[in-house]
């Protein structure tokens, strides 16, 4: 059955993504009013317990703005040294604006190595959802000062998708100037269908995404349909709406038109298929009992209960989970190194920073990273017993 469209305040961790041309205004520079506007509605989400993080574009288009450049294509360096230009404003703005309603805002500028590469991938997230736990909104942009051709987003509607698929969200919004997807470019096709709600991104939805980008951003549909594929092939829904209006999320709520893009599975299942499908793991760990029982009621795995470690595995490295009887029991992303992972085997936490000499994670393997491939030996000897009777 497809998932059904459901009001903002039913999710439970959204990912926002607004464009330059949103928050910059090419003569007038920030947009100071709209800002201070989609803050108010960032806090009433938030104020319903939903974990809010931002992907804002804008350092460029504000670099640009303070720096008083010419209009017109920028190379990639003028366009890096107004991101280092327009970043310190950007991230100002909206600490700014969000601190009306008492909210905290973190930088975190990613680059697209920092998503790719898992033990990157691992750390980034692990900052994120710390700051989450803290109360502080993550606002979010790519390290354009740092990013080269050959390595970076460029846009920042497939960089909020990862961010969205890393930090398990079950939302993406993707404001802009454009209130949706139609079956063709609108401007040009006066025949033209805006499509409320797309069950699936298929190859005909694809051919649809026609250049609609604006002056100031480099996303058009085409990149938006990108993340629509990224996103909701994780179990993400997402919505493209129009940023345009003051309250632009209120304006959802309120009925304002946008498309909605239905997930393609539940977050867990989509995370989890991918670790579990894993061909080679770099190694193993050997658990005991109790860490077992602790396994099968959704726990994390502590070094406590590590016997022993197999192989030589990166953190992040795909590893097996051994159970009591030699077998395969879970699959999970390693949360330490192989050789830090043996000298902090069958010790308490606690132990944990004096042995490496920094405080490290608790988990061996954290329960979000870890999928259960075989079932506890009484649920396969009932099976057994059923099929003798
Ligand atoms: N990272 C760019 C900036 O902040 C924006 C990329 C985009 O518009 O998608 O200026």
């Amino acid at each position: 059955m497809t998932a059904q469209r459901k009001p903002l305040e039913k999710y439970r961790r959204i990912v926002i993504k607004i464009g330059s041309a949103l928050l910059v205004d090419r003569k007038t520079g920030l947009k100071k009013h709209w800002l201070n506007a989609m803050c108010a509605d960032i806090a009433a989400l938030r104020a319903k317990g939903i974990d809010v993080l931002v992907v804002s574009s804008g350092a460029i288009a504000l670099g640009r703005s303070v720096l008083d450049l010419a209009p017109g294509v920028l190379k990639l360096e003028e366009s890096q040294a107004a991101a280092a230009v327009g970043q310190i404003a950007l991230a100002r703005a909206w600490s700014e604006s969000l601190s009306i309603d008492e909210i905290v805002a973190g930088q975190i500028l990613l680059t697209l190595g920092d998503t790719e590469e898992r033990r990157r991938y691992l750390n980034a997230r692990a900052t994120i959802s710390q700051l989450l736990k803290m109360g502080a909104v993550p606002i979010i942009n790519e390290n354009d000062t740092v990013a080269t051709t050959e390595i970076r987003y460029g846009d920042n509607d497939r960089l909020a998708a990862r961010v969205a698929t890393m930090t398990g969200a079950d939302l993406l919004v993707l404001l802009s100037d454009i209130d949706g997807l139609y079956t063709a470019p609108p401007h040009l096709d006066p025949d033209a269908r805006f499509l409320e709600t797309i069950a699936e991104i298929t190859p005909q939805i694809e051919a649809m995404a026609g250049g609609a980008a604006s002056e100031l951003s480099r996303g058009g549909m085409r990149t938006k349909i990108d993340a629509g594929k990224i996103a909701t092939g994780a179990g993400c829904a997402m919505i493209i709406a129009s940023g345009k209006v003051d309250h632009p999320l209120s304006a959802i709520g309120e009925g304002a038109r946008s498309s909605w893009f239905a997930p393609s599975g539940s977050p867990v299942t989509a995370r989890k298929t991918w670790i579990a499908g894993q061909l080679l793991p770099a190694g193993s760990l050997a658990i005991d009992a109790g860490a077992e029982t602790a396994l099968r009621s959704g726990k994390s795995l502590l070094p406590a209960g590590v016997r022993q470690v197999t192989g030589s595995f990166s953190r992040g490295d795909t590893i097996a989970i051994i159970g009591g009887e030699g077998r395969e029991i879970a699959r999970g992303l390693a949360g330490y190194d192989a050789d830090e992972a043996r000298q902090i085997a069958g010790k308490k936490s606690a132990e944990i920073a004096a042995i490496l000499g920094y405080a490290g994670r608790s988990a061996m393997v954290h329960r979000d990273d870890m999928v259960m491939t075989a079932p506890a030996k009484r649920e396969i000897d009932a099976v057994r017993s059923d099929a003798h009777a």
